[in-house]
């Protein structure tokens, strides 16, 4: 039996064969439960009882996104609509962009490089609060090109190059250098 999680993402129970409370939906924001990928039907793989867990963003066996997934990509699009500093083409071109974000493809240096670009664009303010949004939920490899080149000062190019940006550094300082 796998975890159990609500559409938003947060975690009912972790390990559902010892927990006796409801399961139906969410003690914190009132979103139905989900126990299964709804596209091939897998479960949730179940967390460690010791250590933090977060559910997990793709689906082990089939690789769709979970809900919550989907859900932070809708709100990067309502977010996207109400950003300052961009022409309607460009809202067009970013939102574009998330699909190849948050799962690995060949588009997806591209358009973690065109994400970078756009967002940048954007009032500060509101390109802060996209690229938190947008990185909850993008691949590893998205991640460290949206935020790489701007957290170590190196240029785009560079980051494209192969360049590995380490992942411990982006999580124990996220500041964001001013636009
Ligand atoms: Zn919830
Ligand atoms: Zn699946």
């Amino acid at each position: 039996m796998g975890a159990i999680v609500c559409r938003k993402g947060h975690e009912i129970t972790r390990f559902p064969q010892h927990f006796e409370g409801p399961t139906k939906f969410c003690p914190n924001c009132g979103s139905p439960a989900v126990t299964a990928c709804e596209t091939c039907g897998a479960a949730i793989p179940p967390g460690d009882v010791i250590y933090d867990w977060t559910p997990p963003t793709y689906c082990g066996q089939c690789g769709s996104p979970w809900p919550w997934t989907a859900a932070s990509l809708a709100s990067a699009s309502e977010l996207i609509d109400m950003l300052d500093g961009l022409t309607d083409e460009e809202r067009q071109a970013l939102k574009g962009t998330l699909g190849d974000l948050v799962v690995d493809t060949p588009g997806t240096e591209v358009a973690a490089m065109k994400f970078s670009l756009l967002a940048r664009k954007a009032s500060q303010e509101g390109g802060r609060a996209l690229r938190t949004i947008v990185t909850s939920v993008a691949t590893e490899a998205a991640k460290r090109l949206i935020l790489g080149p701007w957290k170590h000062g190196y240029n785009v190019d560079r980051s494209l190059n192969g360049y590995s940006y380490g992942l411990d550094a982006l999580e124990q300082e996220p500041t964001w250098p001013d636009s």
